[in-house]
């Protein structure tokens, strides 16, 4: 078993150490990771300028770029074997509804599925590190079943991960969802630089606007671990037949 591990938060990031530690009796387990916190870099990939690859001390690699290019690199011939499977994280803070197209955890575990690997994006739902060594051992459990079901051999999949920041005995069990949508972020803010010009930080996202049963915002209010199996097509399958017609009388009125 060949697994690669990247995340979003950088390669000195607790979560990231706990994910490797968890499963690095499981196969054969590399890290190639940001060299700086890249959360919300979402699919980006560095086009313009050149990406080097460094290793530390604890053996991680770790480069200047984005999540996506830490495994696009990789994946496309730093190491050298094709990993059977793709782990990102585990992120500090949740990934859940509208977060999962923002985030570089996610994203990172994407560029493995467009490699067609199958992969999985953990992350905690509390910023922080909680409760990381019961996080992780869910992780590794996954992994585990993974492994034992020889899923890994099969149609590649993304699973989308988020685990409630409890200890392992209050940890409910993992539970199939659909993601949820939270309502659109909140306000930019604006504050004066030392030169007098305004600047601006992105405001925060937003809270849980559809957190219904089924959702993951659901599931891990309750304490369950949310598992998502996502798709890349973003296609509106459902209004594929109205955006026809009305082509039809754009083209009626020319
Ligand atoms: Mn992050």
């Amino acid at each position: 078993m060949k697994i690669l591990i990247s995340n979003d938060d950088g390669y000195q990031a607790p979560g990231l150490l706990a994910l490797h530690d968890a499963l690095a009796d499981l196969g054969q387990v590399e890290v190639v990771a940001p060299e700086h916190n890249n959360s919300a870099k979402s699919n980006a990939l560095t086009l313009h300028s050149p990406l080097y690859v460094h290793e530390a001390g604890n053996g991680f690699r770790y480069v200047n770029g984005t999540p996506a290019d830490c495994v696009h690199i990789a994946l496309t011939g730093y190491l050298g074997w094709r990993p059977d499977l793709v782990v990102s994280g585990i992120n500090n803070g949740a990934n859940m509804g509208d977060d999962t197209i923002y985030s570089g955890t996610v994203g990172a575990a994407m560029e493995g599925y467009l490699f067609g690997i199958p992969a999985i994006a953990f992350s905690q739902v509390e910023k922080g590190w909680g409760h990381l060594d019961a996080a992780s051992a869910r992780a590794r459990e996954l992994v585990q079943q993974v492994i034992a079901q020889g899923l890994d051999a099969q149609r590649p999949f993304l699973l989308n991960v988020n685990i409630p920041n409890r200890a392992l005995p209050d940890l409910g069990p993992f539970e199939i969802c659909r993601l949820g949508r939270r309502h659109a972020a909140e306000k930019v803010i604006p504050q004066s630089s030392p030169h007098g010009q305004t600047m601006y930080w992105i405001g925060g996202a937003g809270p849980a606007k559809d957190g219904a049963e089924g959702t993951d915002f659901h599931a891990t209010t309750q304490g369950r671990v949310s598992v998502t199996p996502l798709q890349v097509d973003l296609t509106d399958h459902k209004s594929l037949r109205d955006w026809s017609a009305r082509l039809e009388r754009f083209q009626g009125v020319r």
